[in-house]
């Protein structure tokens, strides 16, 4: 192609008007101008690095989904992102996303991503009626909770499924979209069904609750893995042992299998979360006998998206990459 017919093709691909209206999810990417803020500037960066991931896994980008992650940030930041045409956004406290969402326009798609109690259950629906996912539907069962003995021996398999079921029917909204949370990191995560569990929850949601549509399973894995004060001690101790050997003099093998027990600890990378999330699908779409695109991937975060895209996540969650670095008041809100 000369660069003729290649400045014309450009010309061609600014001037479709269908291009302005794609620009959910995800790309084309919206064009850049001149007065973007930091924000949105950084969306658009976001977007771009997710269609490139989402094109070396030989997959379209148009079926990934950006949550832009506002909480803790305020309404004229998330603002800002909406009018440069972005529409998904993510807040993990009920008292703030019922706060935010009246004073930000109907037509925002708002995922809930924190934790959910059952309490909140009813303000977080009436409070934002344009709710379009909650993504955090678990097995977790609140101690606090006087009917908890009730739940036990009855075995429900999730109280908040089944509080989220019933209060959409009392309310009378649409069908609400969920996904099925999963621990995929082990016991250092309490939030998320093992995902040994995974496909009964699945099943109850999709078959014992009318109300709720399910499409797909969510995990946040392990952020900062390395960083976790544990993981730390854990280094430090090998380090420590190691060198202890040296002086000691022991053999070269002891030293070098502590240093590969070192580098596994630091390089345990959100693969293996990431895969542990994907054999869930695999075999809820097995049990339940539908195709792997009706069950959407939730993982990936500002630290990872792109890996996670790369191994098939649907729906990022991104927070500080977008809105920068988030500065948390000294109370926790919820
Ligand atoms: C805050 C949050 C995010 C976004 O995290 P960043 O690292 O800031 O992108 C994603 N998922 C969940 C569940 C969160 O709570």
């Amino acid at each position: 192609m000369n660069n003729h017919e290649a400045n014309n093709r450009d010309r061609q691909i600014e001037d479709d008007p269908s291009n302005q209206e794609h620009q959910q999810p995800g790309y084309p990417p919206m064009a850049a101008s001149a007065m973007d803020g930091v924000a949105v500037a950084a969306l658009r960066s976001v977007l771009q690095h997710v269609h490139q991931a989402a094109e070396r896994s030989g997959r379209s980008s148009d079926r990934i989904r950006v949550v832009a992650v506002s909480k803790t940030k305020p309404v004229s930041l998330v603002r800002q992102v909406y009018d440069a045409g972005h529409r998904s956004f993510g807040e993990n406290y009920v008292q703030e996303i019922v706060e935010k969402a009246p004073q930000l326009p109907e037509d925002i798609e708002w995922h809930f991503i924190g934790n959910l109690q059952s309490n909140k259950v009813k303000p977080l629906l009436t409070g934002v009626p344009n709710l379009a996912m909650v993504e955090t539907v678990d097995d977790q069962k609140v101690n606090s909770d006087p009917n908890m003995i009730y739940y036990k021996f009855l075995l429900c398999v999730s109280q908040i499924a089944n509080n989220l079921n019933r209060m959409v029917e009392n309310i009378g909204r649409k069908p609400l979209r969920v996904f099925v949370q999963v621990n995929t990191s082990g016991e250092e995560s309490k939030f998320g069904v093992h995902p040994s569990g995974c496909l009964e929850l699945v099943k109850h949601v999709s078959m014992a609750c009318p109300n709720l549509e399910f499409c797909g399973l969510m995990t946040i894995g392990m952020p900062d893995y390395t960083s976790t004060p544990e993981n730390f001690k854990v280094v430090f101790l090998l380090i420590y042992i190691s060198f202890g050997s040296v002086v000691l003099s022991c053999s070269l093998l002891v030293n070098i299998f502590l240093w590969f027990l070192i580098l596994l600890k630091f390089l345990t990378p959100s693969v293996c979360w990431y895969q542990t999330l994907a054999s869930c699908r695999s075999e809820v779409c097995e049990a339940l006998g539908i195709a792997e695109e009706q069950c959407e991937l939730s993982m990936g975060m500002s630290g990872d998206f792109e890996l996670a895209v790369e191994l098939g996540s649907t729906n990022v969650r991104i927070g500080s990459t977008i809105f920068g670095a988030r500065e948390y008041p000294k109370k926790q809100l919820n």
